[in-house]
């Protein structure tokens, strides 16, 4: 077979066969066919798309680039993947919660991409915490705990590593049949049987518009039922940050309120809808409303917050973090604090969460090149979100930084559209739409 041949098929608007799709993904993976090749290949799916068929075929190849992990039982495990967005920090309550209502959460988290945070970097907030665990420590926590969450080891599908990376870097991110086969790739490599998938839309996230997130929730429902997962896809609201607190160590202080019974309310409602979806995936609930009935007991009976003491602890966890979290994590937050005010009175009308995803990276939060270092301590507080109602000179927001950039604080006043007081905004839908 010739790589040539199966790139020209596709930049022709060809259909692939599952052995050109194993041919190609096994062979970039021993890096036998070269960069260059590769990336004209994903240019090519990216002008051309892929059909359900191929991008199962390309899925499937892609989890069988690397280790798996399998178990031998046939009990049933879940996890949650979302598409990324600005304070989405759900995981970090979700998995203990839903370990702590007796269902295993195996979680191999990513890492910040673009302007959204990554699971992994809001963990390395905790003092101690490890995320680089090898296999058998990862399955040790899992059965100790109920739950673990860890990045890709070396050999967990190094395909989607390499064309991931490729991707990032020659402007094919946003693909359908791409995103479903990184995505599904990974999870499915977890050893899990059932996936609820978060498809974020709004101004904050990948997908600007609703058509654009159902075609992806419908892609990769599509995609993981036939490698045999039970799978669903809720399509949730990103058009301003989740919850109240962005930035690493800032938004583990909030899932702490949350597992401690507080917390904001959205924040709370999407935890406990994911929840309770992945609950009635594996049976572990009849009904939607008795799966919400157990999650929110679980956040206000300590239990989800025992589980997620004994992972912290399981993966590392300092002493200091262990004894008093609250107390540690406070004293690990960037020292010099700064309000913006609002320059008028009026309603918050429109939040653009992007930009601030964007500003948490200037502040040092986050990272433009894999090797960027990050600043756990930096972030933001919001006092806002859509369709409050603000007085001229009371703050939008507190920003902790460790330097300060310049002209950061009008840049933050610039996020946050103010309209007429007297004036109405449209309640945001927090949960769009579910595609089972
Ligand atoms: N997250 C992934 O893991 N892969 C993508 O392609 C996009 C988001």
């Amino acid at each position: 077979m010739n790589p040539v041949e199966i790139i020209r098929k596709k930049r022709d608007g060809g259909k692939l066969s599952a052995i050109e799709i194993n041919y190609f993904i096994e062979n970039s993976s021993k890096e036998i066919i070269p960069d260059y090749q590769i990336t004209a290949f994903l240019m090519a799916t990216y002008f051309q798309g892929m059909d359900a068929e191929e991008t199962g075929y390309l899925t499937k190849a892609m989890i069988d680039s690397g280790e798996q992990i399998r178990f031998s039982d046939s009990i049933d495990r879940v996890d949650k993947h979302s598409t990324g967005g600005v304070g989405d920090k759900v995981s970090i309550v979700l998995a203990p919660m839903v370990a702590a209502l007796g269902v295993e959460v195996p979680m191999i988290a990513g890492r910040g991409l673009g302007h959204t945070g990554g699971t992994l970097d809001k963990l390395e907030g905790i003092p101690g915490f490890q995320v680089r665990l090898d296999r058998t420590k990862f399955l040790s926590c899992l059965h100790k705990v109920g739950t673990v969450i860890a990045g890709q080891t070396e050999n967990f599908v190094p395909a989607d590593k390499l064309l991931y990376s490729l991707r990032d870097v020659t402007a094919t991110v946003e693909c359908v049949p791409l995103i479903t086969a990184s995505i599904l790739s990974k999870k499915s490599a977890e050893g899990i049987s059932a996936l609820v998938m978060d498809i974020k839309v709004g101004n904050g996230a990948f997908m600007k518009n609703i058509k654009q997130a159902e075609r992806l929730a419908k892609s990769i429902v599509q995609t993981g039922k036939k490698l045999g997962l039970k799978i669903r896809a809720l399509i949730t609201d990103m058009n301003q940050p989740l919850g109240n607190k962005v930035g690493n160590t800032l938004e583990i202080i909030e899932c702490l309120e949350l597992l401690n019974g507080s917390g904001p309310q959205d924040l709370k409602d999407l935890t406990v809808e994911l929840g309770a979806q992945m609950l009635v995936l594996v049976k572990k609930a009849s009904a939607l409303s008795a799966a919400r009935s157990m999650c929110k007991k679980a956040l206000t009976d300590g239990s989800a917050h025992s589980v997620f003491l004994k992972m912290c602890k399981e993966q590392g966890a300092s002493e200091s973090f262990l004894k008093n979290p609250l107390q540690c994590l406070n004293s690990k937050l960037a020292k010099n604090t700064l309000e913006v005010l609002a320059p008028k009175s009026g309603l918050i009308q429109k939040i653009d969460t992007e930009k601030l995803g964007y500003l948490l990276i200037e502040l040092g939060g986050g990272r433009t090149k894999v090797s960027d270092p990050i600043d756990h301590g930096v972030g933001f507080e919001l006092f806002v979100k859509i369709g409050s109602k603000i007085k001229k000179g009371e703050p939008l927001v507190r920003v902790y930084f460790n330097h300060k950039p310049s002209g950061i604080l009008e840049s933050f006043e610039k996020c946050f559209l103010l309209g007429p007081a007297t004036g109405k905004v449209p309640a945001l839908e927090l949960i769009k739409k579910v595609i089972e």
